[in-house]
């Protein structure tokens, strides 16, 4: 098989901006993109339609979803590859997170209002944010209700750590990450390794089970991914890699498959899922 698969990027299931159809269609237009990964941030709900266009987009859709867990002072992103999407823990746990993400909303537009910014009102932001509502969300509707100049003056002034309408969030640590990814017979693989800030947390997400590292990533430099391309290897670890784009952005749009690994990468994915069914 030839080509190129760029196994990491976002639609409008979390915060990208393309429908999960359109997005495989684009990603098929880009010369030599054999596969592509759909890889939303805590759900799965883009993939039975991004399924559904890869056929006549003539493209391989590899399933995936990536998961936010948290570390002191650092977040640990986990992707994880080919899961059973009816499986039990993993898809309890994506509901868990979106309750706990919504929750996180409404306290944090109630501890706006008795700050005296009354017309902020939580319906708005749940519209804004959909199925993975977050801070950025609740900060454009302050925006639109001239209550921050700006996003940045809306975290600063209200939505950041320490500030009146921070609500901490419930915490997924990576090992409950890679865990429910694995139970699902799925392929957990640490996400961008180099924007941790911490190789302690690389290497603790190995010893818990991560299959693989994503050594080429958009903001990895080329030292970075030649250096976690031969970890991973030393380790006996899939190396992977993706682009990471979000869609057509006003500022920087990054393409679909400009950060790729060669189409077998696929290949060792589904076999290691595979292998996880017969285990
Ligand atoms: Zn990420
Ligand atoms: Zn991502």
């Amino acid at each position: 098989v030839a080509g190129r698969a760029d196994l990491h990027s976002h639609t409008t299931a979390s915060d990208g901006t393309l429908r999960p159809a359109e997005h495989v269609r684009w990603a098929a237009a880009q010369d030599g993109l054999a596969a592509i990964a759909v890889t939303d941030h805590d759900t799965i709900d883009g993939l039975t339609e991004a399924e559904a266009a890869a056929p006549e987009a003539g493209i391989t859709l590899v399933p995936g979803v990536e998961l936010s867990a948290e570390v002191p002072n650092a977040e640990v992103h986990v992707l994880g590859y080919y899961f059973d999407p009816h499986d039990g823990p993993l898809v309890d746990l994506l509901r868990r997170m979106r309750e706990g993400r919504r929750l996180r909303a409404e306290r944090a537009v109630s501890q706006l209002v008795r700050l005296g910014l009354t017309r902020v009102s939580v319906e708005r932001v749940l519209k804004l944010g959909g199925e993975t509502i977050g801070r950025p969300h609740l900060a454009a509707h302050l925006v639109e209700l001239g209550y921050a100049l700006s996003l940045r003056d809306a975290f600063d002034r209200y939505l950041a750590r320490g500030r009146p309408g921070y609500v901490p969030r419930p915490k997924l640590t990576p090992e409950e990450a890679i865990r429910a990814i694995l139970e699902a017979e799925g392929v957990p693989v640490l996400a961008h390794p180099g924007l941790i800030g911490n190789e302690a947390w690389v290497r603790r997400a190995v010893e818990a089970g991560v299959r693989g590292l994503e050594a080429y990533h958009t903001d990895h430099s080329p030292a970075q991914a030649a250096g976690y391309a031969r970890q991973a290897r030393e380790a006996g670890l899939i190396w992977t890699g993706g682009s990471d784009t979000h869609g057509p952005a006003g500022g920087r749009t990054v393409l679909p498959g400009s950060t790729a690994v060669p189409v077998e990468v696929v290949e060792q994915l589904q076999e290691a899922s595979a292998y996880l069914r017969r285990a």
